[in-house]
């Protein structure tokens, strides 16, 4: 019964052998047997050795036998290939990197505006009001409250101690339609208009870039 196997195995070496190009297929799959991804082309071999203990009982027909040896070849050898192009499909997406996709860019200029202003990124073509102000004295996020103006008691310590709380903000806002109540922790301002960060020369707010 082992020797039958035996003969079989040698059989199948020796078919393998016999056809050159083959051969290198079937090395380059023995290859794949050893990687992590390889539990598909493990398939294959489960299935040729119940195909050859089942023929070593009846390993008389030989011509019946070398068309099945054949064709567990053939399936041998077109077996792996589809999991193989499927490693390259995979490990191509995979080395892509994902951080050119991701671009950030800056409003240019940089405007403030009253609620009805559209936020976003600013360009030249395309008007918004940057929800992305950043202050470089304080390094502070601006905080925007759309319909409301700072009270006119409000003064530097208020902002220092409460900004970005908005409930702690909120007993000096006061409700004003079309008004937007900016602020950081050193500068406030209440904007009704479509205005230029630049043209107030006492804030040093600028644009924190927006991710795309
Ligand atoms: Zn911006
Ligand atoms: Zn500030």
């Amino acid at each position: 019964m082992a020797d039958d196997i035996d003969d079989l195995l040698d059989e199948v070496e020796t078919k393998f052998c016999a056809k050159s190009p083959v051969k290198k297929d079937s090395s380059s799959r023995r290859r794949e047997d050893t990687n992590p991804f390889g539990s598909k082309s493990k398939k294959p071999d489960r299935e040729s050795h119940p195909a050859l203990s089942k023929k070593s009982s009846s390993s008389k027909k030989l011509a019946s036998e070398d068309d099945d040896l054949n064709s567990m070849i053939d399936d041998i050898i077109d077996g792996p290939e589809p999991p193989k192009t499927l490693q390259r499909q995979n490990s191509q997406t995979s080395t892509t990197p994902r951080t050119t996709s991701i671009s950030q860019r800056r409003c240019n200029p940089v405007y403030l505006g009253g609620s009805a202003d559209p936020m976003g990124l600013s360009s030249a073509v395309s008007q918004r009001m940057c929800d992305q102000l950043r202050c470089t004295s304080c390094d502070f996020k601006i905080v925007a409250f759309d319909n409301y103006e700072w009270d006119s008691t409000c003064e530097y310590l208020f902002f220092r101690n409460n900004v970005p709380d908005f409930k702690k903000l909120s007993t000096k806002l006061k409700k004003r339609k079309g008004c937007r109540a900016y602020a950081c922790q050193c500068m406030w301002r209440s904007v009704k208009t479509v205005t230029k960060v630049e043209q107030d020369h006492q804030l040093k707010w600028v644009c924190g870039k927006h991710s795309l």
